[in-house]
């Protein structure tokens, strides 16, 4: 495949960076997945917002416009195949020999792009549409869970506690008990036709699928939607559960520490969900 390199487009066979890059280090960067499809971007401003805010959270210098960002992902999709595409993007502090771990000063950002196969566009057919099975576990990360850190090693230690199981998420729970998201989604509930979801803060990544979706049904659909604290009692009587995530936009669980929800597929305000989200993601 061909990868974008600090300036350069190549075979990722020939992409090369330092072992001393701040990125490997140090997990210091941040990155962004944007999904495409047939060469169209889902999201692609909100996207490049949120990588702008996390660099700009960890003072890393990066001189990329919007323009640049829409130039380098359109010549990715091009020499890529233009299929089902999740376009990856990173940017890490940097390289430096000296063992810091205050950031260096003018040190130039590594930018590392490139673009991996994903599954065709989801639909909302309650009959095809794949049934998460999911664990919950408290939520053991950092208190910055809000900035797109490329250190994922909390992300993937609790991804992994589900897939030991066989299992597809891990949906976690702060402290204090309350819904945080999961390991690579966030999460929604229904009760009463209701649809929920935790309010943003330091302890949840503000999901574009979350944000988009919101946006959707408040102003396509008839349906209450709700931005505040979710208990785990409230997730286990839930009518229907949904992860969203760029790649999976929204998703039914079916199933939860072993207990079912609803009749165990995929329910009707998530088809209806779906089906508005497939209408107007392109929108956004
Ligand atoms: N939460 C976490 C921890 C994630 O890693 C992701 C995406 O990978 C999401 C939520 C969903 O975010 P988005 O909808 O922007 O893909």
């Amino acid at each position: 495949s061909v990868v974008y390199l600090n300036g350069q487009f190549m075979q990722a066979a020939e992409a090369k960076i330092s072992p001393m890059d701040r990125g490997f280090l140090f997990g210091d960067g941040i990155y962004e997945v944007i999904p495409s499809y047939g060469g169209r971007c889902v999201g692609f401003a909100a996207h490049i917002q949120r990588l702008q805010t996390g660099l700009a959270a960890l003072d890393i210098q990066c001189a990329m416009t919007v323009q640049d960002w829409q130039q380098l992902v359109q010549q990715l999709i091009q020499s890529n195949g233009e299929g089902n595409l999740g376009i990856y993007l990173h940017v890490s502090r940097g390289t430096d020999t000296k063992r810091a771990h205050a950031y260096p000063k003018a040190i130039a950002a590594t930018i590392f792009a490139y673009a991996f196969e994903i599954s065709a566009e989801p639909l909302a057919d309650t009959e095809t549409a794949p049934c998460y099975k999911v664990i919950t576990a408290e939520d053991l990360r950092w208190q910055r869970c809000h900035i797109k850190s490329t250190a994922l090693l909390g992300n993937v230690m609790h991804h992994q506690q589900a897939a030991a199981l066989g299992l597809n998420e891990c949906i976690l729970f702060d402290e204090h008990g309350f819904l945080t998201e999961g390991s690579s989604t966030n999460v929604f509930i229904v009760k009463d036709t209701v649809v929920i979801t935790p309010p943003l803060s330091h302890k949840i990544l503000p999901g574009i699928t979350r944000q988009l979706l919101l946006s959707i049904l408040r102003q396509h659909s008839k349906l209450t939607v709700e931005e505040r604290p979710v208990s785990k009692h409230e997730l286990l009587i839930a009518d229907e559960v949904w992860l969203t995530s760029s790649s999976k936009e929204v998703a039914a669980v079916v199933e939860v520490d072993g207990l079912r929800i609803g009749n165990q597929r995929p329910g009707p305000v998530w088809q209806l969900a779906q089906s508005l989200f497939s209408q107007y993601k392109y929108e956004y």
